[in-house]
C-alpha cells in the first residue's frame, strides 16, 4: 500500500487494512439486518458478530463470553472503572498512575470531584512504575486499580500481572487499558488476575468507533450503556455490525502477523532511533525504557527546540509524527507523561513520538533520516537557547 504520506503516528490511529475494509462492505450494503431480529434476514448477521467475538478473544487468550463490544477504547475504560466502583460501593479509593491515557485520567478526575479518593502512582525517569509506592497505595479501601498495559507516548510496558496480584490481595478489582498493547505484543489472560481489559479497533488497523472490553468470568458487572439486551445484557445499543466484524478481522490479522511484524517493526524502529542518535549526538535523547517497550514506539527529545516546530517542518516533507498524545497536541503544554518522568525543561518541549506500523518501510526511515537533521540544525540555529548550549558544549 503506497502512501503519499510517511505515516509515523500509528499510536494516534492506524490505516484500515484493506483486508479489514473488505469484510465490512457487505454489512454496509446487503447485510443490513438487525442482529437482534427474529427473522432470518436480521438474525443471520448475529453469527458474524459471534465470529468477531471469537477472533478478538483469541488474540488476548480470553473466552468469547468474556468480550463485549463497545464504541471505543475510551468507553471501555470508563465502563470498567465505573462498574468496579459499583461492585465495591463501600470502598472509596481508586489507584491509577500518572502516565495513563486521558480516557482513564479524565475519569479519575471526575471521580475525585464526586468525592472519591484517587491516588496516582508515580514513575521514575525512565517511566517505570514505582512499585513500592503502588503497594502502599492499594489498601482495603481500594475499589479498583487501573494501570495501562503499554504507554501510548513512550511505549513502556507495565508489569500488569504483578499489579493485578497486588489488587487481588487487597480485594480490589483490576483494570488495564491495553489499547496500545493489543496486537503489538502477545497477551494471554488465561492465567492472569486481570478483571477488565480495554481494547480499541482503530489502533490495530481496524476502523474508528469500535472497541471491546474484556470482563473476566465471574466478575460482577454493571453496564454503562443501559437499554436493550445486546452484548449479554452488558452493553445496550444496536451493534455496530460492520465495525465489529472489521475489528474481528483486524484482530485475526494481528494474531497471524504479530510474531513476524513485531521483529520487523522493532528492527525498523531501532534503525531509525540509532540513525537519529548518530546524526544528532549532542541533541537527541530517547525517552522511556528502551529495554521494555512496544516494538513500534520511539519517543525522542531534541534539546532546545520546540516539538511543534519540528512537527511542522516534518509535515512539509509529508512526514506525520506527534509531539505527545493526539489529545494533548495542539496545545503547547508538554505532555503529562513526559512531565511525570521529570525530564529536564531543555528536553521537555522538544519531544517527538514516532510510532510505526506494518506499513512502514526502510525507505520511510531513510527519508526521515535524510530530512530530520537539517530541520533540527535549522531550528536550533534560531532557538534563543541554541547558541548558548553550542558555546557551552
Ligand atoms: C487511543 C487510546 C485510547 C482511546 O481509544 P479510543 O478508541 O480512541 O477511544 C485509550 N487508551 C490508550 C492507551 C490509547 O492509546
Amino acid at each position: 500500500m503506497k502512501q503519499d504520506v510517511i505515516y509515523l503516528d500509528n499510536n494516534a490511529t492506524t490505516a484500515v487494512d484493506p483486508r479489514v475494509r473488505d469484510v465490512m462492505l457487505p454489512f454496509l450494503t446487503e447485510l443490513y439486518g438487525n442482529p437482534s431480529s427474529i427473522h432470518t434476514f436480521g438474525g443471520q448477521v448475529k453469527k458474524y458478530i459471534d465470529r468477531a467475538r471469537g477472533q478478538v478473544a483469541h488474540l488476548i487468550g480470553a473466552d468469547p463470553s468474556e468480550i463485549i463490544f463497545t464504541s471505543c477504547g475510551t468507553e471501555s475504560d470508563n465502563t470498567a472503572i465505573l462498574s468496579a466502583l459499583e461492585s465495591k460501593p463501600r470502598r472509596r479509593k481508586v489507584v491509577t498512575t500518572r502516565v495513563e491515557h486521558p480516557a482513564v485520567l479524565g475519569m479519575a478526575k471526575t471521580l475525585q470531584q464526586r468525592g472519591y479518593h484517587v491516588e496516582y502512582c508515580p514513575v521514575n525517569k525512565h517511566g517505570q512504575l514505582c512499585m513500592d509506592a503502588l503497594v502502599k497505595m492499594v489498601t482495603d479501601d481500594t475499589a479498583v486499580v487501573s494501570v495501562m498495559w503499554a504507554n501510548n507516548e513512550i511505549g513502556n510496558i507495565y508489569p500488569v500481572f504483578e499489579v493485578a496480584e497486588i489488587a487481588r490481595q487487597n480485594g480490589a478489582l483490576f483494570h488495564t487499558d491495553a489499547v496500545q498493547a493489543v496486537g503489538k505484543i502477545p497477551i494471554n489472560l488465561a492465567k492472569a488476575n486481570v478483571d477488565f481489559l480495554s481494547l480499541s479497533g482503530h489502533k490495530l488497523h481496524g476502523p474508528k468507533g469500535v472497541g471491546a472490553l474484556y470482563v473476566r468470568k465471574d466478575v460482577p458487572f454493571h453496564p454503562f450503556m443501559i437499554g436493550g439486551h445486546q452484548e449479554f445484557g452488558k452493553r445496550a445499543g444496536t451493534e455496530n455490525v460492520a465495525s465489529i466484524v472489521a475489528f474481528g478481522r483486524a484482530a485475526e490479522l494481528a494474531a497471524e502477523t504479530m510474531a513476524e511484524e513485531r521483529t520487523r517493526v522493532a528492527r525498523l524502529r531501532d534503525r531509525m532511533e540509532q540513525g537519529i542518535l548518530k546524526r544528532l549526538p549532542q541533541q537527541a535523547v530517547v525517552n522511556g525504557n528502551p529495554q521494555n517497550r512496544l516494538p513500534n514506539t520511539s519517543n525522542i527529545s531534541f534539546k532546545y527546540v520546540e516539538g511543534e516546530s519540528i512537527l511542522l517542518h516534518l509535515n512539509r516533507f509529508g512526514i506525520a509524527a506527534s509531539s505527545g498524545s493526539a489529545c494533548t497536541s495542539g496545545s503547547l503544554e508538554p505532555s503529562h507523561v513526559l512531565r511525570a518522568l521529570g525530564i529536564p525543561e531543555i528536553t521537555l518541549h522538544g519531544s517527538i513520538r514516532f510510532s510505526l506500523s506494518r506499513y512502514n518501510t526502510e525507505e520511510d526511515i531513510d527519508f526521515l533520516l535524510d530530512k530530520l537533521p537539517d530541520i533540527i540544525h535549522e531550528l536550533r540555529a534560531i532557538s534563543p537557547y541554541g547558541r548558548g548550549e553550542i558555546a557551552a558544549s
